[in-house]
């Protein structure tokens, strides 16, 4: 998708690593949920943004490219300085404490541990539908060589589970999805994240 400049708005601007994946899906997303997506892909492009979209893809590439862009520290300094971050999938394993399946570095600004490929290696899609915490009616859940979260620490609140893990957690102004909202015609954990991000700082 082109995103059209826009010279005055008073919408959110949300960021999207927008290296590898399912990218253009989200930003179209989160154009649905009512605000100004921007492609990020150095870390000039983080400025003025109230959150950043990790999406999905291959955890690794977005990694290297992560690091060569200098990316990596510029994601934590944004997180540290209050800006929130939602990652889908691989986004969810770049965010997590720790990685195994194997190990990986990552950004460590959410406190759980989770399991790569951890429904075996098949390409195929499995869709699910789900209770969240986000409302009464049940969520379309996507789920796409997804990891699973092994375990959740401290200050993370469980928002959906499925077949007994975690697939949507949440810390403060930090999301995560193992499964991929964006993929769906349903906005509603696209409007949770800017949810986070409107309603003054988080916990
Ligand atoms: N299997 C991928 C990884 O480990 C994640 C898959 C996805 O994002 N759909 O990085």
């Amino acid at each position: 998708m082109k995103i059209r400049p826009r010279l005055v708005t008073h919408q959110l601007r949300i960021g999207i690593l927008a290296v590898q994946g399912d990218y253009e899906a989200h930003a179209r997303m989160v154009e649905r949920a009512g605000a100004e997506p921007v492609y990020v892909r150095r870390p000039a492009d983080l400025a003025g943004l109230a959150g950043i979209i990790l999406p999905g893809g291959e955890s690794t590439t977005h990694l290297k490219i992560l690091t060569e862009e200098g990316l990596f520290g510029a994601v934590q300094k944004f997180a540290a300085a209050g800006g929130g971050i939602f990652g889908t999938c691989a986004g969810a394993i770049l965010l997590a404490r720790e990685v195994r399946n194997p190990a990986q570095t990552s950004l460590g600004l959410l406190n759980i541990s989770i399991l790569r490929n951890a429904y075996g290696r098949q390409l195929a899609s499995e869709i699910h539908m789900g209770l969240t915490k986000l409302r009464s009616e049940p969520l379309e859940m996507v789920f796409i060589r997804a990891p699973i979260i092994e375990s959740v620490g401290e200050g993370v609140d469980v928002l959906a589970e499925d077949e007994g893990h975690p697939v949507l957690v949440r810390q403060g102004r930090i999301l995560a999805s193992t499964f991929h909202p964006e993929l769906t015609a349903d906005p509603a954990v696209h409007i949770f994240f800017l949810s986070l991000l409107s309603a003054g700082r988080a916990s």
